[in-house]
């Protein structure tokens, strides 16, 4: 098979560099891909910087992959070549616990296969992701793509799309709801546009001013500052569900009043350090819930394709060639992007 390109990071303080490896043969359920986009995820640089602590070097970044299929497998009859295909944040999971059974294999009991820094569950070989030309992946977990959308603006749905659509989804969001969005980034501004397709009452919290407008255009119904007390205030109670996509550590508790009733609050982004507790009895006098939530099975991530097919709902991108990565990185982290960075994966033949 031929030699793939890629970026990789060597070490956890070296930049992204040029790479090269062989992909694996092809197995009887496996589909080979061409990546054409790779959309660059929070995820992917905590582990290029092992700030996670669990990086195997050299590493491949990238988990939000689209691009066409060129091979298959002898076994392998769920795509044919040429078919407008992506894969997220698993290849791979044990198949037979109880979160498998149930199509959840994110949470796979025996640890999902990443498709960045996880280890082949046959050979035990790391898995190299979306920074690449190819990859090659099991026909399970590999995802239509509608044609009907822009192929570089679906990238990202794979994975900022699927953690924001499957909250939503499972807190049954949708006509007669009031939904709060938190945080205008790469997550917040999907879960803008799913719930208002979606056909919920959308109010998004920011802190700056200057993201009032875009998040209407976004979708959201009302834009509330989240640090004027006054503005809150006037929501108290009144929230049927809200997604708090802030990967910083804040106070919880001010969103916690704007729950109704049996509300639930879920939260999306990991911060380096915990959230204060919040407080007990804001949680005990309206039976109020927070809760977490992570990625979506393949079964889920279909279903958000489809969404997005039918309501054409793409990210808002800004495509970058591969050699731009580092920049992006340094930029991602002032929140300098509106609203998700895209590599051009045609970047890496030339
Ligand atoms: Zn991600
Ligand atoms: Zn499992």
């Amino acid at each position: 098979m031929n030699i793939t390109h890629a970026y990789a990071a060597q070490d956890a303080k070296s930049k992204l560099a040029p790479f090269e490896y062989q992909p694996r043969e092809l197995r009887d359920h496996d589909v080979q891909i061409e990546i054409m986009y790779c959309g660059v995820c929070h995820s992917d640089l905590h582990q290029a910087r092992n700030e996670w602590k669990n990086t195997i070097f050299p590493v491949v970044p990238g988990h939000e992959i689209v691009g066409r299929v060129t091979a298959l497998g002898s076994h392998a009859h769920k795509y044919k070549v040429g078919d407008l295909v992506g894969v997220g944040c698993l290849v791979d999971s044990c198949r037979t616990c109880d979160s498998c059974k149930q199509d959840l294999e994110q949470y796979c009991e025996n640890g999902f296969t990443g498709t960045y820094n996880g280890k082949d569950r046959t050979t035990g070989e790391i898995t190299y992701g979306g920074y690449s030309t190819q990859v090659v992946v099991n026909e399970d977990f590999v995802l239509r793509v509608p044609e009907n959308l822009d192929p570089a603006g679906a990238a990202p749905l794979l994975c900022a799309g699927i953690t924001t659509y499957s909250p939503l989804s499972h807190w049954k969001v949708g006509p007669g709801k009031k939904v709060g969005i938190v945080g205008l980034g790469g997550l917040g501004h999907m879960g803008v546009k799913i719930a208002h397709a979606m056909g919920a009452y959308v109010v998004l919290f920011t802190t700056s001013p200057s993201k009032i407008e875009d998040g209407k255009r976004l979708g959201a119904d009302e834009v509330v500052i989240s640090k004027d007390p006054d503005q809150m205030a006037q929501h108290t109670n009144s929230f049927d569900f809200i997604l708090n996509t802030v990967a910083a550590q804040h106070d919880l508790n001010p969103f916690i009043t704007l729950l109704r009733l049996n509300g639930t609050m879920t939260l999306v982004g990991v911060p380096e350090h915990d959230h204060p507790s919040p407080h007990v009895a804001n949680l005990i006098y309206k039976r109020r819930s927070v809760a977490g939530s992570l990625i979506g099975g393949i079964k889920e991530t279909q279903d958000m394709l489809d969404f997005c097919g039918k309501h054409n709902i793409t990210s808002d991108i800004e495509m970058i060639k591969m050699d731009e990565i580092n920049e992006a990185y340094e930029r991602m982290l002032k929140s300098d992007v509106k609203y998700r960075f895209v590599i051009d994966i045609d970047s890496l033949r030339n």
